[in-house]
């Protein structure tokens, strides 16, 4: 048995992990969650992308 779970908010993730584009998170929300922590403080999570803080764009 390979149970995931969500790391931020502990939801269960059942199914493949390719049906959650934002894992090892169950959502973009848990996936902002984390990133808020690594700032060591919560923020609002925007409903629009997030800044672009280390991620390089795709097609370079
Ligand atoms: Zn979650």
């Amino acid at each position: 048995m390979n149970r995931v779970q969500c790391s931020i908010c502990g939801a269960a993730m059942p199914g493949n992990w390719q049906d959650y584009p934002d894992y090892p998170f169950c959502s973009r929300r848990c996936r902002l969650a984390d990133l808020g922590r690594w700032f060591g403080e919560e923020y609002r999570v925007p409903d629009a992308a997030p800044p672009d803080l280390s991620t390089p764009p795709d097609d370079e």
